[in-house]
């Protein structure tokens, strides 16, 4: 009697320890299904080596647990490139090195996949570790630059808008004010005469002399009111 619990006690051991064997192998074989952004992509083929910022790219981590045993992983998959796996030692190491600067995470065709202060970037120049840090940092200084330099511009009243409003040339001006006889065109004033934009010039309209007439300031001053 004894003899018989003992065999089964050890049988069901056998099929739990087979059964946990089974379950982790083919946790192993699995790999997540491919985003759309990651499918493989041909080489490039221009010429001029690129980094990029790669805003698709993410490490989404897949675990396995049986019982008291757990275990896990972590898949990266950036664009172009397919789920690749990360030990779970691997993923540590990266993600404390990549606080500090750029880590390589993956390889696909002709990309390199980079971690760099939670960010992901590829390049397709087979940059080293130091190449996209200056890289990276040059790409930051000059959008900055670009943004000052904009607002620069606004405060300083360049923007193109209004430039081009101020800039009737002085033949179009001269041709326009014999066209319309030098009087109003609304009520044939000759005073306080002004070049009006007939569609204005926030609304697309051109200084070319078709889209000018002369108004005095009284007509023009009606008729941007009604407008
Ligand atoms: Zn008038």
């Amino acid at each position: 009697m004894v003899a018989l619990g003992i065999a089964v006690l050890a049988a069901a051991i056998v099929v739990v320890l087979l059964w946990s064997v089974a379950s982790q192998r083919s946790w192993k074989a699995r790999t997540p299904e491919p985003e759309s952004f990651a499918r493989e992509r041909p080489a490039s083929t221009s010429l001029r080596a690129q980094l990029r910022r790669d805003v698709n790219a993410a490490i989404v981590p897949d675990s396995w647990r049986f019982l008291w045993r757990h275990k896990r992983r972590h898949w990266f998959q950036g664009t172009g490139c397919p789920p690749h796996r990360l030990s779970q030692e691997q993923y540590q190491k990266l993600s404390a090195a990549q606080q500090r600067g750029p880590v390589l995470v993956a390889t696909s065709v002709d990309r390199q996949y980079w971690w760099w202060n939670d960010e992901f970037y590829w390049d397709n120049g087979r940059y080293s570790a130091d190449d996209v840090r200056a890289v990276v940092l040059k790409n930051e200084r000059q959008n900055r630059q670009r943004v000052e330099q904009a607002h620069m511009a606004l405060a300083a009243g360049k923007d193109p808008a209004r430039h081009r409003r101020d800039a009737i040339p002085e033949e179009v001006r001269r041709f326009v004010f014999q066209r319309d006889g030098g009087v109003c065109r609304s009520c044939g004033s000759r005073e306080l005469l002004q070049f009006d934009h007939i569609i204005p010039v926030a609304l697309g309209g051109s200084s070319e002399p078709e889209n000018l007439q002369l108004l005095c300031s009284t007509c023009n001053r009606e008729k941007s009111d009604r407008l």
